[in-house]
């Protein structure tokens, strides 16, 4: 690994905050960051503050040795691996980072802790390792708005790049949780990104004039109608239709005006699956790069 110095103001630091359980998804956030700065620097931290009780933090997968080994291979030049939770929240804090608004949204709705432990931890490692640029996978699409808006909010000096999901053949997005799922329910998984996709091709077939009036419920129709055909779906937590400026709903679908983030969360079994796609002026939007 190389050595660089932090107070070398020419440095650029592009940062990939993980969980861990690293796959491809993860790596293509390095690559993006190795393409346009001096020094990538990746984290991985399970943060116990984004899980509420009952979720998976006991069983979330941990595979340090191996993730180490993935980013070295991948040009990372240095891993931020806090080993204790006690180092990243050594005593009770009084300060947090708290979204309120994403309470009511569709996966804060699902996930109250969510949110606030995300924005948290976030924060502290961008005050940890003061990045020049930061990388996100849209699979995590709300992340990705309130990392933007935070970043916004509390005029902290970061530019947020997000970056495309990365699928399996199939169309099943990748994610660390997916290795909970059976064999069985690993194949019929992309029901969810096939869902979606019928939403929003049934969208893009419509004329301008009658999207102006297209009414989200035919939507989300199409999309449940799908999610409900597979057996192996035991809940569909949400399916929801939100702008890509703040992840509230909405009720008439505008792709060139308002944009639409297209969004899910289903279980298979007792595995949670998230997704979504991005339509017109989401789409722009959102990958859009902002210098501060
Ligand atoms: P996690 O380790 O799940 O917290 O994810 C760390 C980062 O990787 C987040 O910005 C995720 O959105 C991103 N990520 C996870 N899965 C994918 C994927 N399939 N494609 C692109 N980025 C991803």
């Amino acid at each position: 690994m190389r050595v660089f110095n932090q107070s070398n103001q020419s440095n650029t630091i592009g940062f990939v905050p993980t969980m861990g359980a690293l796959h491809t998804g993860h790596l293509s956030l390095v690559e993006a960051s190795k393409e346009s700065n001096d020094v990538t620097v990746a984290s991985i931290f399970v943060n116990p503050t984004q899980f509420s009780a009952g979720e998976d933090f006991d069983k979330y997968p941990r595979q340090l040795e191996m993730d180490i080994e993935m980013l070295e291979n991948a040009g990372v030049d240095c891993v931020f691996a806090p080993s204790n939770v006690s180092d990243i929240y050594p005593s009770s804090p009084l300060c947090h980072v708290e979204p309120k608004a994403f309470l009511n949204i569709a996966e804060g709705q699902a996930r109250p802790e969510f949110f606030r432990g995300v924005a948290t931890i976030v924060c502290k490692l961008f005050n940890i390792v003061r990045p020049t640029n930061s990388y996100f996978g849209q699979k995590d699409i709300s992340q990705c708005v309130l990392i933007r808006r935070m970043v916004e909010d509390l005029c902290l000096p970061i530019n947020v790049v997000v970056r495309p999901t990365l699928r399996a053949d199939d169309g099943l997005a990748l994610s660390s949780r997916n290795a909970y799922l059976t064999e069985s329910e690993r194949k019929v998984s992309s029901v969810l990104y096939k869902a979606l996709s019928a939403g929003v091709k049934f969208c893009e077939d419509q004329s301008q004039e009658c999207l102006d009036t297209l009414s989200r419920d035919q939507v989300i129709d199409i999309i449940t109608n799908i999610i409900n055909s597979e057996p192996l779906v035991t809940r569909i937590e949400y399916v929801s239709i939100a702008s890509h400026l703040d992840m509230t709903e909405l009720n008439v679908i505008s792709p060139d005006k308002s944009g639409a983030v297209v969004s899910a969360a289903i279980r298979i079994g007792s595995v949670r699956l998230i997704d979504n796609l991005l339509m017109g002026r989401s789409h722009r939007d959102i990958f859009q790069i902002v210098k501060t």
